[in-house]
């Protein structure tokens, strides 16, 4: 974003927040729990959540029931946040996340959106050629495939559940984990075995 263009976005934001006040719709506390929430998150709850899904199918099963319920459970506080769904991938469907609107994102369990997720490209090319915008992140799926594109909205947040990558089997909660990173839990990226540790 050039300088004169993020000038123009902040005062926008303050001018919301301080009309958001002044309509007595938001608090000074419940604005600074938001961030502090947002600030405390980071993929890695995400990717928590997932490789627990892939060890415990009780677990799984909550998680695809009530993504918000699970991340409680975890110990997240999804007070004010809007409900989560966990998308789940499987032989043959794929799911891609994307807020076509704005930058609706489940930053309770990921953190802040990363830029390119919040890009004008990236929230059209993701519903007309979803294809093409995993091909260009290097994401290959079986012949086959069907890809499902959902939309995150101020309403209801997604993040999906990625297949568990083959040559894991009898791998740790923590071993899991490292290996599902953001980019998978929002569908342009599929969880790697590295080299080193599928040989
Ligand atoms: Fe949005």
């Amino acid at each position: 974003m050039s300088a004169p263009a993020r000038a123009e976005s902040l005062a926008r934001l303050e001018r919301l927040v301080a009309a958001l006040r002044a309509k007595g719709l938001v608090s000074e506390e419940e604005l600074a729990a938001m961030q502090a929430r947002t600030d405390r998150a980071s993929p890695e709850i995400g990717a928590r959540m997932v490789a627990r899904a892939w060890l415990d199918p009780t677990w799984r099963a909550l998680l695809l029931q009530d993504g918000a319920a699970a991340a409680e459970r975890m110990g997240v506080s999804m007070a004010g946040a809007p409900p989560l769904g966990v998308l789940e991938n499987r032989p043959g469907l794929h799911h891609l996340v994307v807020c076509t609107l704005c930058s609706c994102y489940p930053r309770a369990v990921l953190g802040y959106p990363p830029g390119w997720y919040k890009s004008f490209e990236y929230r059209s090319r993701a519903v007309r050629d979803p294809r093409g915008v995993l091909a260009e992140w290097g994401t290959t799926l079986p012949a086959g495939t069907k890809v499902r594109v959902v939309d995150s909205t101020a309403d209801y947040r997604w993040m999906v559940l990625p297949m568990r990558p083959e040559g894991t089997e009898g791998w740790s909660e923590d071993q899991l984990a490292a290996l599902v990173t953001r980019d998978a839990l929002v569908g342009v990226a599929l969880p790697q075995v590295p080299a080193r540790a599928a040989a």
